[in-house]
């Protein structure tokens, strides 16, 4: 089975094919899609549905999208999903961490989690699942790996930052791994893959 990825973001779509090993995941472009549907859901299941919606109806196949953040306790669950455009400019990561330490700055509790939604639609179903993994914001960025807010995100289980984590490090403890692989045993319970 082909699944089209709905997502632009480059990083997530690697993210997706490592975790769903075994199963070809097209790119939008792979895919001959262009589009980029206004995420304006109020919730991540909200907007993952959004995203695999637009796409389903443009390629009548199955797809697969993924919505995600970082939700942060001390600062009330931001920048939650408004994550891409914390500082303004969607996926302006620079912007974003800056931000993120600038009003973290002097606060105790640096306690925070990563949040990933996941949906798989086709002709015949449509399935969410949802993956968390907590840890702590630091002070100053560890690492380069990953992208997004990774280098500021330090990670209970794997006890460090997520910019130091190899990809298979991050893919097993992260919010998107937990996710997908969540939805890869709906798929399989249902008889979808
Ligand atoms: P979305 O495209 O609206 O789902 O935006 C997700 C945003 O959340 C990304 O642009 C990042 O800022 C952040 N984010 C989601 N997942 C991750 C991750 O695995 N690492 C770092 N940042 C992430």
């Amino acid at each position: 089975m082909e699944i089209i990825a709905a997502t632009n973001n480059a990083n997530k779509l690697r993210e997706m094919r490592e975790i769903f090993d075994g199963i070809k995941i097209l790119s939008l472009s792979e895919a001959g899609i262009e589009c980029d549907p206004e995420e304006n859901g109020s919730t991540f299941e909200e907007n993952a549905l959004i995203k695999a919606r637009a796409i389903f109806e443009i390629a009548r196949k199955p797809v697969l999208s993924d919505d995600s953040g970082l939700i942060v306790n001390a600062l009330g669950g931001a920048p939650g999903i408004q994550s891409a455009r914390y500082a303004g400019t969607h996926g302006d990561n620079e912007a974003n961490n800056a931000k993120l330490l600038r009003e973290l700055d002097g606060k105790v509790d640096r306690s925070a989690e990563f949040v990933s939604v996941v949906a798989f639609m086709s002709d015949k179903c449509c399935f969410t699942a949802i993956g968390c993994v907590k840890g702590e914001i630091l002070t100053h960025k560890v690492g380069e790996a990953g992208f997004g807010y990774d280098p500021l995100f330090y990670s209970h289980d794997l006890k460090k930052s997520f910019g130091v984590a190899t990809a298979q490090e991050k893919n097993s403890v992260s919010h998107r791994g937990r996710a997908l692989r969540n939805l890869r045993k709906i798929l399989q319970e249902n008889s979808m893959l």
